[in-house]
């Protein structure tokens, strides 16, 4: 016997239209590439959605067609998110840190049909638009006066003159939940980028997962600011959540560094932040250099690499605003888990809550997780055994756009090349990603354990840790270090700095001093670059 209760696709147009009906006055503001701050309501935003939905049918797009984007965070790529989305073709938020030549191999993968672009990202555009093979469109994110003179690009359009030109009525067509509705590539640090392809009911059911009290725990009463791009996997969903709760939007465009944020979260009265570390990193520094403090911030989602504990102490008891320890992946939506404590635990003593938040946390509901052996055996949920992690549930990929990279799922579970524990609370740690892990004497040394107590050297200001060649344990740690500016620090104080803290076995052979370590395109270190540089580097032990 069936249930007898409405059946209703789930769409993110539904998201738009909530907002409009039930917090149209609900503030969208915006630091733009223009440099003025833009202000307007989500009232503002549904019209000029319906409004961009025209122009890119008149462009031509059409169901199922890819509208690519090469922008910040601000009003107008949000509009695209709910335009292009809305009349059923897919958004393709492409990464424009990425090198010219993988955008033009995502572009043609993804065969892109229209492409939308922050001023900023035009030489970008210059440079690939002869080049790539299916894009018959570019916009201008921009109004007439921001235009540029003269282009290499033929036929630039403007985008605030095809929404002046389009109407403001537009019926958001009802189809399959199941439909394409989002695109994000990986990063490929390994082969080709592979592309993710969210549908609407995948992102539906993951906003309502991601806005729990236990997840990102976001509200009407909430003003979020996502550092975190729109460009890496939706923003963490946050501008859907914010449809979705009416929770006030800020949108950092692309002034990102400390003083710029501090000034925003200020004036607008940011309750709730998300991003990688480091980002963090430089708006604390900024913070402590100039003896700032936070008048409203109270959270923030702290993911995409693993939080130092250094860095949830600093935003804890020197800011008063508590960190949400989060994992994910783009193969995710990205959310797969969310560090809060249960009730038996918020009054253990202050070192034992830092142990448990240093962890990546419990999985969101909706998300089934286990730890495997190499033969794919289930490990026991005892905090101790350590395994690939898997994954499976309604917002995790089955299987790359275009089959890319053959068959990902084992057994119905997504192997997420991560290593971790899940002790008997439900808390999963990361120890590593499989390819990170340092593999001494067959024994695995976790690598973040040991950046971890890195970071909490007052003269650290980023550590990753490599395994290098030694002669008889296969690998050993090399900690490379980039110094805090002026701070005196050797290598020997800071190998001493490991004793008690760990396992003797697992302090670093060897500490080299760099100036930087390399960052990707969603501001992770990329440790693969570390190891090439570090290949011949030799132990003093060996
Ligand atoms: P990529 O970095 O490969 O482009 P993602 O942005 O999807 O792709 O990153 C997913 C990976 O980032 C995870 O598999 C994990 O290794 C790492 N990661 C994400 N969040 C955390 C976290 N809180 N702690 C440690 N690692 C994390």
């Amino acid at each position: 016997m069936n249930g007898l209760m409405q059946q209703q696709q789930l769409l993110i147009s539904s998201l738009l239209t909530h907002a409009e009906r039930h917090h149209g006055d609900q503030q969208i503001v915006s630091r733009r590439v223009e440099g003025d701050v833009h202000r307007y309501a989500f009232r503002d935003l549904v019209a000029r959605s319906r409004r961009a939905a025209n122009a890119m049918t008149a462009l031509g797009a059409r169901f199922g067609d890819r509208v690519a984007t090469l922008a910040w965070n601000g009003y107008r790529h949000m509009e695209l998110y709910y335009a292009v989305c809305g009349m059923g073709a897919v958004i393709h938020t492409m990464n424009p840190r990425l090198h010219p030549d993988q955008v033009v191999w995502i572009a043609d993968h993804a065969e892109d049909q229209v492409l939308c672009f922050d001023m900023t990202f035009l030489p970008l555009v210059e440079a690939i638009a002869g080049r790539v093979k299916t894009i018959k469109h570019f916009v201008a994110m921009t109004s007439r006066e921001h235009m540029p003179a003269s282009s290499k690009i033929p036929n630039l359009l403007c985008y605030e003159d095809l929404l002046d030109a389009a109407s403001d009525r537009f019926d958001w067509p009802v189809f399959d939940e199941n439909t394409a509705s989002c695109l994000c590539y990986t990063s490929g640090t390994t082969g080709n980028p592979k592309g993710v392809l969210y549908s609407h009911r995948s992102t539906v059911l993951h906003t309502y997962a991601a806005a729990l009290p236990d997840s990102l725990n976001c509200s009407a009463r909430d003003t979020i600011l996502p550092v975190v791009p729109m460009f890496h996997v939706n923003a963490w969903s946050l501008p859907y959540i914010a449809c979705m709760v009416g929770a006030k939007m800020v949108f950092p465009g692309p002034h990102l560094d400390g003083k710029s944020l501090h000034d925003l979260f200020e004036s607008e009265g940011v309750t709730l932040s998300a991003g990688v570390p480091t980002v963090w990193q430089a708006l604390l520094a900024h913070m402590e250099a100039n003896g700032l403090k936070f008048s409203t911030m109270r959270r923030t989602v702290i993911g995409g690499s693993a939080c130092p504990p250094a860095m949830m102490k600093a935003f804890q008891e020197r800011y008063d605003v508590q960190v949400l320890h989060a994992w994910g992946m783009t193969e995710l939506s990205p959310l797969g888990t969310a560090c809060t404590l249960k009730a038996k635990q918020v009054e253990l003593p202050r070192e034992e809550r830092y142990a448990i938040q240093a962890k990546q946390g419990r999985v969101v509901f909706g998300v089934d997780m286990k730890i495997v052996d190499p033969d794919g055996k289930e490990l026991p949920r005892d905090g101790k055994a350590s395994g690939e992690l898997l994954v499976r549930g309604p917002w995790i990929i089955s299987e790359y756009f275009k089959g890319e990279g053959g068959q990902p799922l084992v057994d119905g579970w997504f192997p997420t090349g991560d290593v971790a524990t899940i002790d008997t609370d439900g808390f999963m740690q990361i120890t590593d990603r499989s390819k990170d892990v340092i593999k001494s004497g067959g024994e695995w040394i976790g690598s973040i354990d040991l950046e971890n107590i890195a970071m909490a050297h007052p003269a650290v200001a980023m550590a990753a840790c490599i395994g290098a060649r030694h002669p008889k344990w296969d690998e050993r740690p090399l900690l490379v270090v980039v110094k805090k500016p002026g701070a005196e620090l050797t290598r020997d104080a800071l190998i001493a700095f490991y004793e008690g803290k760990i396992a003797k076995w697992w302090t670093p052979d060897d500490v080299v001093f760099v100036d930087a370590i390399p960052l990707g395109a969603t501001g992770k270190m990329q440790k693969n670059k570390l190891r090439e540089q570090f290949k011949d580097h030799r132990l003093p032990t060996a």
